[in-house]
Parts: C-alpha cells; structure tokens; sequence
C-alpha cells in the first residue's frame, strides 16, 4: 500500500519559453506542458525550482500548446519560490507535479456564473473562458468582477474587454479600483471600491438570483471571507479558491 505522508509524485520538466514583466511584482510565464499533461481550466499545477513548490493556477485553456502562469511577487523574507520564479529567464527548466489539481472549475448546472476576483485571482476565469469560447458552447451568462488596488494590475482586462464586447449578450465585465485617489489611478474613470463591495451593486444590476446563480471567489482570503458572510446567507453557493492564508 502507499503510504500517503511518504509519497511524492516523479516530477517532470518544464521550460519556460517566455517571460513578460507586467509590474515590478507581477509577471506573465508560459512553460511548456509535459507529454500528456492535462488539466481541467480552473484548476492549479504544482511548480517547483530546487525542490521548493507552489501551486499556480492556469491560465491557458486546456487546448493552448503551452501552460500560461500569472504571478503575483511575495517579496523576501516572506516569500520563499516567487524571488526564484523572478529570476528565470527563457530557456530555464522548473519542475512541475504530473497531475492538475483543483476543484475550483466550470459548474454548468447553474447558467449564470458571477466571477469575483483580486488581481492574480482572475487566472481560473480566464481559463474557463477561453475554454467556453474555443468550444463555441452557449447557454450560460458569465458576470467578471475583477478588484485591484491599481489600474496597472489589471493585467488580461485587454482581454476580458474584448471578450466582453464581442460576446456582450453573454459576458459582462467590471473592472473596480480600491485606491481611486492614488496618483497612480488619476486617469482611471470606471468603477471605484473593493471588489467585495461592488457584488452588491452588480446582483442587482445584472438581476442574479440565488437559484441560477454561482458565486465565485478567487485570490485575496480576505475578500473571500466578505463575499461569503455576505452572499452565503442569501441563499448564494460560493466557490472558493484561497491562494494563501491570512496571518
Ligand atoms: C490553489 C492555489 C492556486 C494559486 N495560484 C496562484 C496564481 O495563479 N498566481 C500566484 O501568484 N499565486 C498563486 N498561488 C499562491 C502561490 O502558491 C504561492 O503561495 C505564492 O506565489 C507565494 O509563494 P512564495 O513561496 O514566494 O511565498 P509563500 O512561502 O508561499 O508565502 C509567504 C507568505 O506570503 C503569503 N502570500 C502568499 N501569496 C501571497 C500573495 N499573492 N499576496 C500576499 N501574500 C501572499 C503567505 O500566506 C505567506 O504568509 C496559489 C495558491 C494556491 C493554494
């Protein structure tokens, strides 16, 4: 019999074939995706630099040649493999866990889908997006809340944009900035306030019901506690996918 505690799963390899820095501390990877590997979008893959691993969630449909990877820098002392992430180059090998994880996916039994995010949250989203899109597949509505402190974090809201626009009886989108007084948000005209503090709004908005609608919540544990206190009650099923945990 395995013994769980003692197992660990072969590795295999993965090169990263490009690096894009969207920020000091956030950048986009794509590292190749092993013979066989296959995933369901909106789950995670384990990477590893010298033993050291960390789940990422994928952003590349399961049909993308390569897995695409959005990462958010912990800095040092905290973070331990993201200041190692920061130092790839093309060309450089990680290793990565045979199998995809992760139950945080597409539920098709309800047909309206309300997607919370913080800034690297919206990785999963994207994911089961483009895998809807690819497959041409209709019936459901899709409703993107994505939160972030600054304009210069929304990294794939270009993409979102344009999805949204061609698929617009479908796919709704609201960018939302916490910090609108910032310098650094003085150009930004769209929605204001924590992404957490904007569902309210938006459920009316879009006429979400309990019944048909399934409440999504992905990347900052503390706007995932909010969403849950608050729509839980009401009758709403939230998924979640924690990316880290609050001191
Ligand atoms: C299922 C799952 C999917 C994930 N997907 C992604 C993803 O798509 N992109 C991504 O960037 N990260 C993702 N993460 C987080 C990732 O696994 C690492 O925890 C993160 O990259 C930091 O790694 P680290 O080794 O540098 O720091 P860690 O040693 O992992 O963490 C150090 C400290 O920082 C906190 N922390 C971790 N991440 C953050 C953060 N983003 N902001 C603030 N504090 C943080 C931790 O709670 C801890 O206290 C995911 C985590 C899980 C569980």
């Amino acid at each position: 019999m395995v013994n769980k505690k003692t197992f660990k799963p072969k590795l295999l390899e993965a090169k990263v074939t490009k690096r894009v820095d969207v920020t000091e501390d956030l950048l986009i990877m794509w590292i190749t995706k092993p013979d066989g590997y296959s995933f369901k979008p909106g789950q995670y893959c384990t990477i590893g630099i010298d033993g050291l691993e960390r789940a990422y969630s994928i952003v590349s449909a399961p049909h993308e040649n390569e897995l695409e990877l959005f990462v958010e820098l912990v800095p040092p002392p905290d973070g331990m493999l993201t200041p190692e992430i920061w130092k790839l180059k093309e060309g450089d090998i990680v290793s990565i866990r045979p199998r995809a994880k992760g139950i945080f996916t597409f539920k098709p039994k309800y047909n309206k889908h309300l997607f919370v995010s913080t800034v690297t949250g919206v990785v999963p989203y994207i994911s089961i997006l483009r895998d809807y899109l690819y497959h041409n597949q209709t019936g459901h509505e899709f409703y993107v809340l994505f939160g972030a402190s600054y304009q210069t974090e929304f990294t794939y809201k270009d993409e979102i944009d344009e999805i949204s626009e061609n698929h617009n009886e479908f796919v709704k989108f609201v960018p939302t900035v916490s910090r609108p007084k910032e310098a650094a948000n003085s150009s930004w005209d769209g929605e204001i306030g924590r992404v957490n503090e904007i569902v309210g709004k938006y459920v009316e908005k879009f006429a979400l019901d309990a019944e048909n609608t399934l409440i999504y919540a992905c990347g900052h544990p503390g706007m995932i506690e909010d969403v849950k206190e608050k729509w839980i009650p009401k009758g709403f099923k939230v998924e979640e996918e924690r990316f880290w945990k609050e001191d």
